[in-house]
């Protein structure tokens, strides 16, 4: 019989009740340090009090109200983002695939717009840009993803990873857009070099293309930048960001410049709830808090901490892994098993990890987690993998 709950997840068998920073807590009392922040979600930890502060108090006045009306929690969220980017406009939804979703039609219209036919979007193996037709479309490539859901939306190009030959016979004038996670976050924390980042941006002034930056996972501080790209010292004309962005609120957002947006005129794009006053009051403390450069410089001296903990780890274990890879408290670190095996051995250490593709265990902590925490979760890696060794 089918479970009332629709099977698409091999749940472990932990249920939560309580959450507070990077800890949280089963009926039972038993605690778990969490190293997954729920995918890069709880940028903040669990129940941070600031958080927990500016919801209550945004839904002890207005939860939701049309986007037909004006809202000033997504107006002073929008323009924060604006602040601090290098976009000029915000559109918000509740989910990074519906930001996919908008990155690619507004590339389509923004074409359309000028007369031209440019519906061709370039995409990479091993991306992952969300669940929805389009978002799937994306990437023809991932066949756990695609199979059996076609027929597929056509227009996508999926090219080998690290393939520049392939990128610049693949690159024309029907390329409308460029699609790419400046660091793969389920591909297996693959960053993109930064000089390749660079190259992108060469590659689509030179044809016009639209170059589309998904941070939704790298993205909100995650890589000790507010924005993965900045590292590379480029910027894209359409971002889409989610996950950390509400530190637990489902609310996600497309970043576009003037020019890249010109297409998305009154009436061509909308979303019930996307850019509500509680999700958006709640966003608005994300973002005070992490767009703080003092803030940012916390998440890199944490990085460099865990980053050299992990090291010693892989000199420990040979057998078990391979090295660590990310940036900030992007981290991945590639294993000689499947990373299940230390998923499941963390567990019996009341420890959460995340599995990736390529092997890779993923380590994505709250982005204010403390050194003492850093320092339980490796010690705690060591001894699952000691125990996956005996
Ligand atoms: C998680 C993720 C998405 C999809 O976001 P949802 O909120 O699950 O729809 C898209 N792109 C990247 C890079 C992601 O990590």
């Amino acid at each position: 019989m089918i479970p009332s709950v629709l099977p698409t997840y091999n749940r472990a068998p932990l249920a939560f009740v309580k959450g507070a920073g990077s800890w949280l807590e089963t009926a039972d009392g038993r605690r778990y340090l969490d190293m997954g922040a729920g995918i890069a979600v709880n940028a903040l930890g669990h129940a941070a009090p600031e958080l927990v502060a500016a919801l209550t108090e945004q839904a002890q006045n207005l939860w939701h109200v049309s986007n037909l009306y004006q809202i000033p929690q997504q107006q002073a969220l929008a323009d924060a983002l604006v602040e601090h980017s290098f976009a000029d406009t915000v559109f918000f939804t509740n989910s990074g695939t519906e930001a996919a979703e908008l990155a690619i039609k507004m590339a389509r219209k923004y074409w359309a717009a000028k007369g031209e036919d440019r519906v061709e979007i370039i995409t990479f193996d091993g991306a992952f840009h969300g669940r929805s037709t389009g978002a799937i479309s994306a990437v023809p490539h991932s066949e756990k993803m695609v199979k059996g859901f076609g027929p597929m939306l056509p227009g996508f190009t999926q090219l080998p990873w690290g393939d520049h030959d392939a990128l610049n016979a693949a690159v024309n004038d029907k390329t409308a857009a460029i699609l790419i996670e400046p660091i793969q976050g389920e591909g297996g924390i693959r960053p993109v070099p930064d000089q390749c980042l660079k190259g992108l941006r060469d590659l689509c002034d030179s044809t016009g293309a639209l170059l589309i930056f998904d941070e939704v996972q790298c993205g909100m501080g995650r890589t000790g930048r507010l924005f993965a790209h900045e590292w590379a010292g480029v910027t894209p004309d359409i971002m889409m960001v989610a996950k950390g962005i509400g530190g637990g609120f489902p609310l996600g957002a497309i970043l576009a410049t003037e020019n890249a947006a010109s297409g998305m005129t009154a009436g061509t794009h909308g979303s019930t709830y996307g850019g509500n006053p509680l999700g958006c009051a709640v966003g608005a403390k994300v973002m005070e808090i992490v767009s703080d450069p003092a803030f940012l410089d916390q998440v890199n001296a944490k990085a460099g901490f865990l980053r050299q903990k992990l090291e010693g780890l892989v000199a420990s274990h040979p057998d078990t892994f391979e090295g660590v890879r990310g940036v900030g408290l992007m981290l991945g670190l590639k294993c000689k098993r499947a990373p299940t095996d230390l998923v499941d051995a963390a567990y019996q250490q009341n420890l959460l990890t995340v599995p990736a593709a390529d092997n890779v265990l993923r380590l994505l902590p709250a982005l204010n987690i403390s050194e003492a925490d850093l320092s339980e979760a490796v010690n705690r890696l060591d001894a699952a993998a000691t125990q996956l060794e005996s």
